[in-house]
């Protein structure tokens, strides 16, 4: 039966006593119903979708895992292998049917160790990519103990949650990328001697989190008010993945090399190789670096990458999925352009970006650099179907180009 044309098909009121009522073909909806209609969807779509999320959801296993993170992360072999157990036994453990007395599996936090620009983003990035989980990167540097000025370490939650569009049972499954975490780090490794209270402080605030409780988190960010609703998050499922580049922690590997090390062996360290002393790394150099020893606790998965040499920065250009020289065939692509890069100009590439002191990230730079005249004036010049890239244009392009100017130390 059609409802009566001044009144609300939900409640009855009558167009007089709202504010506003919006007819449909055969009903009318007031402002307030469709005010209460929006509560129920906010809370009924998120744990909706996180419950098909979840029966969608399917732990890889480790060989999977190193697979599909082959397909974007180059090298940094060791460091695949131990993430993809790390991870693997991570929601394995949030999965089980927790039965009584059963015994409680650790959650297993992961500390990646190697210069910047190596891949540790990358690789937990990736991760949470292939999981489909929430992902969010914090900077240890702004984080400080509470009442400070920056942020309070509950903003790395407001961060998952905003990636997890506020659905909280999502981002309690979510991972966090916490990075340079070495920045805070106290400067003596006895807290005696040294109180480096704001690197401490903030390992402390850190310590629950990482360890899993209930935080009382400002759904926008910023400094916790008491008008201010909060969203309670429980950390206990989310996992924890930190990065830090820790220089000058060779000296401190080193030094174990010469000395015996109380609880780590009795016999003398034995490095085969000198040259990358990083792959030895082990908590307690952590320790002796300024990680507080409950940090280095809760942080039980160690492991380190690579330092990338010429030949895995050449692979990294076009190798992986989402590949430099892929992106720009692609962008020149779209405008019906093909783009053939001659071989040696990734060995150019390479070699500005090791010069220059650029690292991987700036491959892209030095991409920009050689294509940006082009990709400026080809789009609007008819007729071009075809831009080779050979290493003498390749050269002028970089040559005039700012980066080419920058000083390096
Ligand atoms: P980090 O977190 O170690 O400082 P990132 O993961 O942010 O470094 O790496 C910076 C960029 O360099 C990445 O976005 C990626 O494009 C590139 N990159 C670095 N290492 C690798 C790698 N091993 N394989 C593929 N790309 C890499």
């Amino acid at each position: 039966m059609a409802r009566k044309k001044d009144e609300c098909s939900f409640c009855g009121s009558n167009r007089s006593e709202v504010k506003l009522l919006v007819s449909g073909i055969d009903a009318h909806i007031c402002d307030r119903c469709i005010e209460q209609a929006n509560l129920i969807i906010a809370e009924e779509l998120p744990s909706k979708r996180s419950k098909e999320l979840k029966s969608d959801f399917k732990v890889l296993k480790p060989s999977e895992i190193k697979n599909f993170l082959d397909q974007y992360v180059i090298g940094q072999d060791e460091a695949k292998r131990i993430l993809a157990v790390a991870v693997y036994n991570h929601y394995k453990r949030i999965d089980q049917v927790q039965l009584k007395d059963d015994v409680e599996i650790e959650k297993s936090n992961i500390i990646l160790v190697g210069e910047t620009g190596t891949g540790k983003t990358l690789l937990a990035r990736t991760i949470a990519r292939m999981l489909h989980v929430p992902f969010a990167i914090a900077d240890a540097t702004v984080l400080t103990e509470a009442g400070y000025v920056g942020e309070d370490v509950e903003s790395i939650l407001t961060r998952l949650l905003q990636a997890a569009d506020y659905d909280v049972k999502a981002a309690e499954r979510g991972i966090v990328f916490i990075d340079e975490i070495d920045k805070i780090a106290r400067k003596s490794d006895n807290p005696s001697i040294t109180r480096d209270v704001s690197g401490e402080g903030v390992q402390q605030a850190l310590l629950k989190l990482l360890e899993g409780t209930i935080v009382n988190v400002p759904p926008q960010g910023g400094r916790k008010h008491p008008e201010q609703k909060m969203i309670q998050v429980n950390t206990k499922n989310v996992l924890f993945i930190a990065g830090g580049a820790f220089d000058g922690i060779e000296r401190i590997i080193a030094a174990r090399h010469h000395t015996n090390v109380v609880g780590y062996g009795r016999e003398k360290m034995h490095f085969v190789d000198k040259d990358n002393l990083l792959q030895y790394v082990a908590p307690s150099d952590l320790k002796k670096f300024g990680l507080i020893p409950e940090i280095v606790g809760r942080l039980p998965i160690l492991t380190f990458l690579q330092p990338l040499t010429t030949e895995t920065l050449k692979r990294i250009i076009s190798e992986p999925k989402n590949a430099l020289v892929k992106q720009f065939i692609k962008l020149f692509e779209l405008d019906g352009i093909k783009l053939v890069f001659e071989e040696d100009v990734y060995d150019y590439i390479v070699e500005k970006s090791l010069e220059f002191k650029l690292g991987a990230r700036g491959l892209r730079s030095i991409f920009e650099a050689i294509l940006t005249d082009d990709m400026f004036e080809l789009p609007s010049k008819s007729g071009v179907k075809e831009l080779v890239i050979s290493l003498d244009y390749a050269e002028s392009k970089f040559n005039k180009s700012s980066i080419s100017k920058l000083k390096v130390a």
